[in-house]
């Protein structure tokens, strides 16, 4: 896992995987949200989280395209992802794919293959790229590079979010997949060792919320506030969602 210090700015990462870092940094999206261009040089691209609607951002995503470009793919609608497609779409004239629009592509030398992760949101998609020089897994906001992720109540649920790790787990260990790409922070390396760290970590919450309401705490206000006194405040908001998405999950899973 990469060290909370380690400075990331993307940048080109593997031979046809490019990362464009967006200039919306903030507690909730890291150094800002990760576009990903993915194509081999002189060959078909696509655009994975266009990011905000953000002209300077858009025009350099828009350079870093060295061929031509077939779509934009979106890992789920946030707005930090999704807000500058619309404007990217119609400077590229290429279509905007969501999570039903396709469940593998072909790059010539690139293969993607699209997988439903709900939990984050109810959209949530990972994807699979795989190059001849490596397999990569494009992770949206379902695992981070750094940090841990909300579960955003009520379109996101910790069932489907512990499932999906789960799935996404299996999959990097069945197919060696070398690097995980985040919508946001650092790539990183050890992609099963960070989904069992995510895994983990949801759960010592889940145990921290249960003794919260054990001492008589009721709201999703309060437990945040006294399981959440280790995070920057401004993401308390987040905290609060995910809050509500744990006693859902206690509801029903007692
Ligand atoms: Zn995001």
């Amino acid at each position: 896992m990469t060290s909370q210090s380690e400075l990331w700015l993307g940048g080109p990462i593997a031979s046809g995987v490019r990362c464009v870092l967006a200039p919306n940094p903030s507690a909730w999206t890291l150094e800002g949200t990760n576009t990903w261009v993915i194509g081999m040089p002189d060959s078909t691209h696509v655009v994975i989280d266009p990011g905000p609607a953000h002209a300077g951002h858009l025009s350099q995503v828009a350079a870093a395209i060295d061929g031509d470009v077939s779509a934009i793919i979106l890992t789920h609608a946030h707005i930090d992802h999704s807000e500058g497609a619309p404007a990217l779409s119609e400077q590229l004239n290429v279509p905007v794919m969501e999570k039903h629009d396709v469940d593998g592509l072909s790059l010539g030398d690139i293969e993607l293959r699209m997988h439903h992760t709900p939990g984050h949101s109810s959209d949530s998609i990972c994807i699979t790229v795989a190059t001849p020089e490596g397999k990569y897994l494009l992770s949206g906001d379902t695992v981070l590079g750094r940090g841990t992720t909300l579960v955003a109540h009520p379109d996101g649920r910790l069932d489907q979010y512990f499932d999906s790790l789960r799935y996404l787990r299996d999959h990097c260990e069945a197919e060696g997949i070398d690097l995980l790409l985040p919508g946001h922070g650092p790539v990183s390396r050890t992609p099963v060792g960070l989904i069992d760290f995510y895994e983990q970590h949801r759960r010592n919450r889940l145990e921290q919320v249960r003794a919260s309401m054990a001492s008589g705490l009721m709201t999703p206000e309060q437990i945040a506030a006294d399981v959440y006194r280790d995070v920057d405040p401004s993401v308390l908001p987040a905290a609060e969602l995910t809050v509500a998405a744990q006693l859902e999950y206690l509801k029903e899973n007692i």
